[in-house]
């Protein structure tokens, strides 16, 4: 594939969601590993997407993608932490990829939870504050607001998109390089499970 800028590379997203979306996606994304074996010599993909676990968003699905295309982090929340960063450098430094995009979610469990232990002081077990941790910085100052459940959670999921796009484009040397000699945009983006769509914030 030959090697797309940053608006291409959006403009490729946009147009596999809208495919998605209306049903006429290309790909029914069976595997037969006959047809992918060039898949084996190199890759190229033409975006890295930092996005949630959730199992209701597969990634190259709702973007209507194959092998070899999308660079994909997938952890609780979309958050920011160093072995996230350093993948995203990793594939930046390789691939050369002019497109990294945080992908959120509507109705996201990770920022349910942190909403949770904001409100009700809740104590999360073992390890999920490491991920939680992350995100209340990113919704305190809208608890105070005293929205509507289905509001607060609305806006959770875009000011933690915000926060994670912010925090890759100013606590990386190799992000901030490649962004300032135009060869990458960090952009967020939020899905709905209810529609399919994918909203890019930017
Ligand atoms: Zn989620």
């Amino acid at each position: 594939m030959k090697h797309l800028n940053s608006a291409q590379a959006k403009k490729r997203l946009v147009d596999g969601n809208q495919r998605f979306v209306n049903s006429t996606a290309a790909l029914h994304h069976e595997f037969h590993p006959h047809r992918h074996t060039k898949d084996t010599q190199d890759q190229a993909p033409f975006a890295i997407v930092l996005g949630c676990s959730d199992s209701r968003v597969p990634i190259e699905t709702i973007f209507d993608q194959s092998f070899g295309d999308l660079f994909i982090i997938r952890i609780a929340g979309n958050i920011v932490a160093p072995s996230q960063t350093g993948s995203i450098e990793f594939a930046i430094s390789k691939f050369k990829t002019s497109l990294v995009v945080v992908l959120g979610h509507s109705n996201c469990g990770a920022i349910s939870a942190a909403i949770d232990e904001c409100i009700n002081k809740t104590n999360l077990s073992g390890s999920l504050h490491s991920v939680t941790d992350r995100i209340k910085p990113s919704i305190l100052p809208l608890i105070s607001l005293n929205l509507p459940n289905h509001e607060l959670m609305d806006k959770a999921v875009e000011v933690n998109i915000i926060n994670s796009v912010k925090q890759l484009q100013s606590q990386s040397t190799i992000i901030k390089d490649a962004i300032y000699n135009n060869k990458l945009a960090v952009i967020g983006a939020n899905y709905s499970l209810k529609s399919g769509a994918v909203q890019f914030l930017a």
